[in-house]
């Protein structure tokens, strides 16, 4: 399949649109990561987005919307919370789970009884999806397991000949991915930490918002240092990477002692140090600068913990320790 390269021009939009309406896949850019998208409503158009991937089809899809209508013509109910919290932070990287409504096809939500909605805040994702006239179904438009995409170039080192269109545009202003928070059960839950952090929806809600407790990323739960490959491996580059977790000086040693190991046995180093830099700037250059080391051909990356105070940073530790299938050295313990 030919990959189309296209602008965000109003012909190529409408071009777009109708791949899009006739059950093609086209990338196109959103302030989190590109994302890949199909008709949220056509389940062949779902199925395609899981072959294009390689991701397993038990793995739901985030649908994309552009008005309020579109969620209750998707939704079985919205509860007050999501109104509120759409007010707030809509268009935005926050993504809300809610009770389906029979049309949404199982292929879309896989097979779950609920659905993830999301407001992208980028005009060119919100065109496309009025002109295509149907939400849009998108995952972040890598293969399964890499890095996600923040430039359109890495959608198409990834999917060229896979995917029907690319809408070229400038890199993703947010870097990582939209925070996903259920809102079917009890209390509000987050199921993926992002750029948005509880107390922020706290602040709306006015009650607690908890990070689900699979998030957490202690040694009781994935064990100490663990060989790469493992099963939690995810957004991951080609290299080995371990991450190195301490105070600040004492880890750019501990990575500059294990550097010259290294070296000496002939292995081909990278280093991710980002001190003083600010977690918003880390998140934006996180997946592309773990695109860069492998494109150095580098056999292992050794990358410096950043601070996990912030919603940002707990947000840029969970894709590290996963990319580094939570291979962890802590630093002076
Ligand atoms: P991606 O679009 O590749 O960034 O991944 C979408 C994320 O949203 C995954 O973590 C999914 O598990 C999550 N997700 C999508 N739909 C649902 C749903 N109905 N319930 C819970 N999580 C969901
Ligand atoms: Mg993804």
């Amino acid at each position: 399949m030919d990959t189309r390269l296209l602008t965000a021009e109003p012909d190529d939009m409408r071009l777009a649109a109708d791949i899009i309406g006739a059950g093609g896949l086209v990338a196109f850019p959103t302030e989190t990561v590109y994302g890949l998208g199909g008709d949220a409503m056509n389940p062949m158009a779902a199925s395609l987005i899981y072959e294009a991937k390689g991701r397993p089809a038990d793995n739901p899809l985030i649908v994309h919307i552009a008005d309020l209508q579109q969620a209750s013509e998707l939704a079985e109910s919205l509860p007050l919370s999501f109104y509120a919290l759409a007010e707030r932070f809509w268009p935005g990287p926050l993504t809300m789970v809610v009770p389906k409504k029979p049309c949404v096809p199982d292929a879309t939500t896989g097979g779950l009884p609920t659905v993830a909605l999301r407001m992208p805040d980028h005009p060119t994702a919100l065109e496309l999806i009025r002109l295509a006239a149907t939400p849009i179904a998108a995952p972040s438009a890598n293969i399964s397991g890499r890095p996600s995409p923040t430039r359109w170039e890495h959608v198409r080192d990834d999917l060229a000949g896979r995917i029907d269109a690319i809408i070229a545009s400038g890199p993703s202003a947010g870097g990582i991915e939209s925070t996903v928070l259920d809102l079917t059960g009890p209390d509000p839950v987050i199921l993926r930490p992002g750029l948005i952090g509880p107390q922020d929806i706290e602040r709306v809600l006015d009650r607690p918002v908890r990070y689900d407790p699979a998030l957490a990323d202690t040694e009781e739960r994935h064990g100490a240092p663990k060989a790469p490959g493992m099963k939690y491996r995810h957004y991951a580059p080609s290299a080995d990477m371990i991450v190195f977790r301490g105070e600040p000086e004492a880890t750019v040693q501990a990575i500059e002692q294990r550097r010259e190991r290294e070296q000496k046995a002939g292995r081909k180093v990278g280093v991710l140090v980002y001190s003083g830099t600010e977690n918003r700037l880390i998140a934006r250059e996180f997946f592309s600068g773990l695109r860069e080391m492998d494109e150095t051909g580098v056999d292992l990356i050794l990358a410096a913990a950043v601070s996990e105070e912030d919603p940002i940073g707990f947000s840029i530790m969970n894709r590290m320790l996963k990319a580094a299938g939570y291979r962890i050295e802590e630093v002076g313990v």
